[in-house]
């Protein structure tokens, strides 16, 4: 008797709710939720927002979305995203390829690009060295920036203890400082390696890496000047900022490491 009541009350209660929502609304809900910084109320806003939206438009939202899934891969030399490998700027002859600017990200990429200053190429490394999150040199793509610099940087290197004894390592990989015929046979050597790192710890400590790791080659390895906001981030800096860093750069000091 009692168990009938709650059911009757239960499905009256779903077809309340059914009468202001559906299932699909829901699933998209769900979805939206599931992206950074979306919560639950956000998520509903949005759903809320598509079923307004003229069909065309929702269609272009979904088909950017598969887009980015379908196209867009990294470019096997700098590995910025990119539509085609190689990318744009390595592709392109108009830019330096003895320069080297090395950033945690492809957005970083972009706020240097928007400065238009910058005429080399770029290193994306996928992120910074950082202990706490777990995240050591060889989660990122370091190996492949000193193969870009001397592709006999070999891979004994990256199963080495790279972590221990970074100079260790590097020595290892040195060739005299002589670019090999395949450096030259991929269009020429790399003569400085910019460190565009976000001012920050992990920058610091990824900075102090990288300098150390390529010390055994004949490459500057220099770092944007410090014009930049302690702590601030890259991708945030005005573009003014971000020339005077840039132009501004020098040597990887030790005191980088603390
Ligand atoms: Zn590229």
């Amino acid at each position: 008797m009692s168990s009938l009541f709650v059911f009757e009350i239960r499905h009256s209660q779903f077809e309340i709710a059914m009468q202001f929502t559906s299932e699909s609304v829901e699933t998209l809900v769900e979805q939206f939720s599931k992206l950074p910084t979306i919560g639950t109320k956000t998520a509903r806003r949005l759903a809320n927002y598509v079923l307004k939206m003229p069909r065309e438009e929702v269609e272009a939202i979904a088909d950017a979305l598969m887009a980015v899934k379908e196209q867009v891969q990294r470019c096997s030399t700098c590995f910025v995203v990119a539509d085609e490998d190689p990318c744009p700027i390595c592709g392109s002859d108009k830019r330096d390829q003895s320069t080297i600017c090395v950033v945690e990200e492809s957005s970083d990429l972009l706020a240097i690009e928007r400065t238009g200053e910058y005429r080399g190429v770029y290193h994306v490394l996928g992120g910074v060295i950082s202990p706490l999150d777990g995240v050591g040199p060889d989660d990122l793509r370091v190996h492949e920036l000193a193969s870009r610099i001397d592709p006999s940087f070999d891979d004994t290197a990256t199963n080495g203890d790279l972590d221990a004894d970074a100079d260790e390592a590097g020595t290892g990989a040195s060739t005299n400082g002589e670019p090999t015929e395949a450096v030259e046979a991929q269009g020429g050597r790399v003569d400085e390696v910019i460190l565009a790192v976000n001012p920050n710890v992990e920058g610091d400590t990824t900075a102090y890496y990288i300098s150390q790791l390529l010390e055994p080659f004949d490459v500057e390895v220099t770092r944007i000047a410090r014009g930049l906001p302690i702590g601030g981030d890259l991708e945030y800096a005005d573009e003014a900022t971000l020339s005077r860093a840039l132009e501004g750069r020098g040597g990887v000091e030790d005191g980088d490491r603390s």
